[in-house]
């Protein structure tokens, strides 16, 4: 039912769909129906199934015009879905008659169809159903056609499926070794699908087939590696709980039975199915008659028995008769319990399961001949010897002999009785014996699996160890890959940085010498500048051939003289200089010879003068001397020096030269306010010099002075 549940959750196709629509339609019309009156009286699970089944009951009254409606929707496909969807609802609520019905028709169209998965899956499904039934001759030919299906379509899934069902039905008839034959070759092929939950089935029905070889050792081992895979992916726990728990109470292990049976109860309470929690308390009624909880066993048969009768599972209702029978036998209720062993002979008889026929018969024979009804006594005993021999049921063949003993006795047949005591007694012993070497044999595999269990936990261990310090060491490479990497980064932008600085210095370098050298450039043209500069404020105080002040020069300075001499109430001499006859001069030697005389004159008037005279040419060849703080007689002293330097050290020179001079003073002057009457004054004194005969000085009143009076 999984792989069914697993194969709807997947189903994407058209199919799904129409199945989620015709679940959906179930759904709504449910809605619209009365909910079903619950029985007070049965227990809570069996009350629920017996709801399901009303309330599936008439929810089918209307919902089996669904696959019609989908045949009319989708054709045969649409009718697959339809029965499917409606098939998995009743299914669902463990209503497995009803679910059938739609089983079967899903088959016939599957088959019709030629659709091998929706074949394989109502062929599974119905299988389960039969099951349940009892029904193995009816569930043996549905896996042989489960079987031809898988062949024919070459599924391996469905093969494992068939080979599982036919081992189930092989052994539930009997036939171990063909049973022990395909649970092997479904083991084989679900380790090779990868399909855990199918080997965990495998392994438990190789268990239960080793269980009736009597071989426990094998058992046990097949029941703890189901158990393992079970406990693992959870799945159907309460089945492994209980087949390990069967078998502990084989071995009259009581405290481990207990135990796996508690955790069997606690599994199966955990799953909707109330069929999984019926099967397990079942089983665990019998297991409470063998150890004498007769009230106990009563309460969990009977609740197992509601159930299963609500879900009318005929091999459990049998089973589930026999335990409630047993456990009002050992309450000593043989009259109560009675009805009981009938209805599961009955049950046994129905469906040809010989175990309960057998113990049935059994019980029944116990309670005859404690009623003293030895010739029903007889019968029954009769009955049940080759049943339990061909069935190999041992310990249950023992009581028979047991019982044949007392039968015997009770007819007055000592010899009988012996015989059957002495079988009894011998079978007992060998009972005991094999119930021995088969507890050592358990405790050996237990302790055989607690030592491998431990070597695989130490391996597992040593994995994880070994998977933590590849895991570290790969950590430490990352790591140092990363430590590395940003190392490497952190250079790459310090190096980066340093080219950037680099460049920047060169740059910054580039950029002073850049700046040097234009400040260098600025200084030498500053300093030419102030060359130039000087050289042209020279040029324009100086006077170029002679190296006098220029007459602009002059002019300034007189100004500031006069000035300053009007406010601090000073003399003011202004002498006007011009050489004599000068254009002969230039006539007769030529332009430069005269410039020359220029030259040499004027180094002997500057000779001549004293330290605060002022020096200038006005023009030409005439040239200007101005001093402050001189009264007449020393300016006229300061003239006639000058006119004689001149007469005297250029006499004997070639050409000869000498000048004559016009004095004016400030003193002599009324007001003034400009130079120019000063100039003019002295010119004026210059051209009666010129007048008296040349070389002498002319401008100061009082007396005149004649160069051959100067000569003296
Ligand atoms: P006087 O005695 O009346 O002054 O006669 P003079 O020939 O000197 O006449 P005047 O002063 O009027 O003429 C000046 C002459 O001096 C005219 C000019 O050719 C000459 N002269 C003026 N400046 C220079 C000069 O720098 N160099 C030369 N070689 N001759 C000059
Ligand atoms: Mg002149
Ligand atoms: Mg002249």
């Amino acid at each position: 039912m999984d792989s069914l549940r697993n194969w709807l959750a997947n189903s994407g196709s058209t199919t799904g769909k129409v199945a989620r629509r015709c679940a959906a339609f179930a759904l709504a019309a449910l809605i619209f129906l009365p909910a079903p009156a619950l029985a007070d009286d049965a227990p809570v699970r069996a009350q629920a199934v017996t709801a399901a089944t009303r309330l599936c009951v008439q929810a089918d009254a209307v919902l089996q015009l669904l696959p019609r409606i989908a045949w009319q929707l989708g054709g045969r496909r649409g009718r697959i879905d339809a029965e499917f969807a409606l098939a998995m609802f009743h299914a669902s609520l463990s209503v497995d008659d009803l679910a059938d019905r739609y089983w079967q028709a899903m088959n016939r169209d599957a088959r019709a169809a030629g659709d091998d998965q929706a074949h394989g899956i109502a062929l599974i499904a119905r299988i389960q159903t039969v099951l349940a039934k009892g029904d193995y001759a009816g569930g043996r030919a549905l896996a042989d056609e489960l079987m031809q299906l898988a062949q024919a379509s070459g599924n391996e899934e469905l093969r494992a499926d068939a080979e599982e069902y036919q081992g189930v039905f092989d052994r539930r008839r009997g036939n171990l070794d063909a049973a022990l034959a395909h649970q092997s070759a479904a083991l084989a092929l679900r380790r090779k699908l990868g399909d855990t939950a199918g080997e965990a089935t495998a392994l438990t029905n190789l268990g239960t087939i080793a269980r009736d070889q009597g071989d426990f050792a094998r058992c046990l081992d097949y029941f703890l590696q189901a158990l393992e895979i079970r406990e693992r992916i959870d799945l159907r726990l309460d089945v492994a709980y209980r087949n390990v728990a069967m078998l502990y109470r084989e071995l009259d292990d009581t405290q481990t039975t207990q135990r796996y049976f508690a955790k069997a109860v606690e599994a199966a309470s955990r799953y909707a199915q109330p069929g999984y929690y019926a099967s397990v308390q079942g089983a665990y009624a019998g297991f409470l008659n063998d150890a004498g909880n007769h009230a106990a066993a009563l309460a969990a048969a009977s609740e197992a028995l509601a159930i299963s009768e609500a879900l009318d599972n005929r091999p459990s209702i049998g089973f589930e008769h026999l335990e409630a029978g047993r456990a009002l036998l050992g309450l000593r209720r043989p009259d109560a319990a009675a009805p009981h062993f009938d209805a599961a002979l009955a049950i046994g008889r129905e469906i040809g399961q010989r175990e309960l026929v057998a113990r049935s018969e059994l019980a029944l024979a116990e309670i005859a001949l404690a009623h003293n009804d030895l010739a029903r006594a007889h019968g029954l005993l009769g009955e049940v010897s080759p049943l339990l021999n061909a069935a190999g049921l041992r310990p249950y063949l023992a009581q028979a002999y047991a019982l044949r003993d007392h039968l015997a006795e009770a007819e007055n047949d000592p010899a009988t009785a012996h015989e059957f005591a002495h079988r009894h007694a011998g079978l007992h012993e060998e009972l005991l014996g094999t119930r021995s070497s088969r507890l050592l044999t358990a405790i050996e595999v237990r302790q055989v699996r607690e030592q491998s269990r431990q070597q695989l936990e130490l391996a597992r261990r040593t994995n994880e160890l070994q998977a933590e310090r590849l895991q570290l060491g790969s950590k430490e490479r990352r790591y140092g890959i990363v430590a590395i990497a940003a190392l490497v980064a952190i250079l790459a932008v310090f190096a980066a940085l340093l080219v950037r600085l680099r460049k920047l210095n060169r740059a910054l370098a580039e950029h002073g010498e850049e700046v040097d050298r234009q400040r260098t450039a600025l200084a030498d043209a500053n300093r030419r500048l102030e060359s130039q500069a000087r050289s042209l404020y020279q040029a324009t105080i100086i006077d170029p051939l002679t190296g006098v002040h220029s007459r602009s020069y002059m002019l300034g300075e007189l100004g500031s003289l006069l000035a300053d001499c009007r406010r601090t109430q000073r003399n003011l001499t202004l002498l006007l200089i011009d050489f004599d006859n000068f254009k002969q001069v230039n006539d007769r030697y030529g332009h430069l010879a005269g410039d020359r005389v220029l030259v040499k004159a004027v180094r002997f008037i500057r000779d001549a003068l004293e330290a605060d005279c002022l020096l200038g040419r006005f023009g030409g060849e005439e040239f200007m001397v101005a001093f402050v703080g001189r009264d007449e007689s020393a300016s006229r002293r300061l003239a006639e020096r000058i006119r004689r330097a001149v007469a005297e050290n250029m006499a004997g020179v070639d050409p000869p030269a000498t000048i004559s001079i016009g004095a004016a003073m400030l003193r002599q002057m009324p007001t003034i306010d400009a130079i120019d009457l000063l100039i003019d004054a002295a010119d004026r004194a210059l051209y009666a010099a010129k007048q008296a005969g040349r070389n002498q000085v002319q401008g100061f009143p009082a007396r005149l002075t004649s160069p051959a009076a100067d000569l003296r």
